[in-house]
């Protein structure tokens, strides 16, 4: 809206256990896009939202709010849990070379936004109470769905979310949710409708506003979001200010394993740190993501992070080579780069071409110029130096089969392994997390 800024709001992790790498791809997807608005000069204000309260195990409006049932399970208060993970959250992005926000806005610090936002709504006439909480009435938001399509009318109730008996239309959501009784949860606050909690969208329509304005650029998230969180952000923030919540909404689609989404509350997901205790730098799975389109599905598989590992090491490898020398950028390759990041990310394709610079005759010191120079979007870290210390991938394989040994407790097969492996130069550790090789002598 405004020349040379763009302001960007993306939705950010609930708090209530590791994030999984689908959630990075989520962020490393955010970072790149922010990334190719500086290399095009654009001054960002990015804002991430933190879900400390308020998201349901649904994803609508019944079951138990995830950071209660975390607290419950994992013996821990509400708000350690909420601030252990969001800990945990930061310092995944710190290795995921993704740059810190310019500001982060936990739920739980927005509470009085919320409520003012709420009241908005129903001065506008949008809300309504029922025994639970109070709604935002679908009905009366003209354009309701619009973002995702959704047919209304040939909507049966409880066809797309539970219908509960006092909503007056099945797409209605709650916008603040009645504390059963007092100290029933860890979580809750007064209101001007009764002690409760937030519904989990209202925080991201309240925080958006609030540092962005009524009409934000970009809006990011992955494509769960786009038929009720987006769908009822969208309907909270324009019933109040009658104007386009959001110029562009871009949306990142899922990580899969073996074709299923990875998925939190599923249970099966894979963190970062088994990919760095498998000895995976984690730029690897960066690089991983580039590879796919933002809007293409991306199925992990070990073998394909393998395969991103080592053409990120060669890349190194060649950036470590060639002469350093105060050079500029080759500006052909640079517009061509752009084109290409530029036509709605198209990061295969910027990819492909740092492979053409490599491949180029351009003088080496130039080759070296142009490619940190992309990396300025890629956030590969080209200009790391491979460490000698770091297992060879001979040896992280024969680990990685020796755990698989080690599951199914067959110790005959494991001792095997662990005696190559130290032919090879190193020791074995287990640890109760897993196992790694150190060289000897170190
Ligand atoms: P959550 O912590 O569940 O609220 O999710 C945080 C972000 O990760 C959201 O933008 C989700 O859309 C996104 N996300 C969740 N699962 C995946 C996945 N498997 N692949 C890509 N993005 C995901
Ligand atoms: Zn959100």
């Amino acid at each position: 809206m405004e020349p040379g800024k763009v302001k960007i709001y993306t939705c950010g992790p609930t708090v209530y256990d590791f994030p999984h790498i689908g959630n990075l791809r989520a962020y490393i997807f955010s970072d790149t896009l922010r990334r190719m608005f500086e290399f095009n000069s654009y001054q960002v204000s990015h804002v991430i939202n933190i879900t400390d309260v308020g998201h349901l195990t649904s994803n609508a409006d019944s079951g138990e709010d995830k950071m209660e049932l975390a607290s419950r399970k994992q013996h821990q208060s509400a708000w350690d849990i909420a601030r252990f993970y969001t800990e945990i959250f930061k310092n995944n992005l710190i290795e995921m070379n993704i740059a810190s926000p310019t500001v982060w806005s936990p739920a739980t610090d927005h509470i009085q936004d919320q409520i003012d936002l709420i009241k908005k709504i129903e001065a506008a006439g949008c809300a309504y109470t029922t025994s639970d909480g109070v709604y935002f009435d679908t009905s009366k938001f003209d354009s309701y769905g619009y973002l995702a399509r959704l047919d209304i009318d040939g909507m049966e109730p409880g066809s797309r979310v539970e219908f509960n008996g006092e909503k007056r239309n099945p797409t209605d959501f709650a916008l603040w949710k009645f504390s059963i009784k007092q100290g029933d949860r860890q979580m809750e606050w007064q209101s001007p409708w009764g002690l409760g909690f937030p519904g989990w969208h209202i925080e991201c329509s309240a925080m958006a506003m609030k540092y962005l304005g009524k009409t934000i650029d970009v809006h990011t998230g992955g494509i769960d979001h786009i038929p009720v969180h987006h769908t009822n952000e969208i309907a909270q923030s324009e019933s109040v200010t009658g104007q386009k919540f959001v110029n562009y909404w871009l949306h990142v689609a899922f990580l899969t394993v073996e074709s299923q989404k990875m998925s939190k509350s599923a249970g099966t997901f894979i963190t970062l740190k088994e990919v760095i205790d498998r000895h995976y730098d984690p730029l690897a799975f960066r690089y991983m993501a580039l590879t796919s389109h933002y809007r293409t599905g991306l199925n992990f598989t070990w073998e394909g992070l393998r395969g991103a590992q080592k053409a990120l090491v060669s890349l190194r490898e060649k950036v470590a080579q060639y002469q350093y020398e105060e050079v500029a950028p080759d500006g052909e390759s640079l517009s061509e780069f752009r084109g290409r990041i530029n036509n709605d990310l198209n990061t295969p394709q910027a990819l492909a071409f740092l492979f053409e610079v490599v491949r180029s005759t351009l003088p080496d010191t130039v080759k070296r110029a142009t490619m940190l120079e992309f990396d300025k979007v890629l956030g590969l870290k080209l200009d790391k130096i491979p460490a000698e210390s770091e297992a060879p991938q001979d040896v992280v394989d024969l680990l990685v089969q020796r755990q698989q040994f080690r599951r199914e407790k067959n110790w005959q097969e494991s001792d095997r392994i662990r005696r190559e492996i130290v032919a090879k130069g190193y020791d074995v550790e287990d640890t109760p997390e897993g196992s790694r090789v150190i060289k000897k002598g170190l």
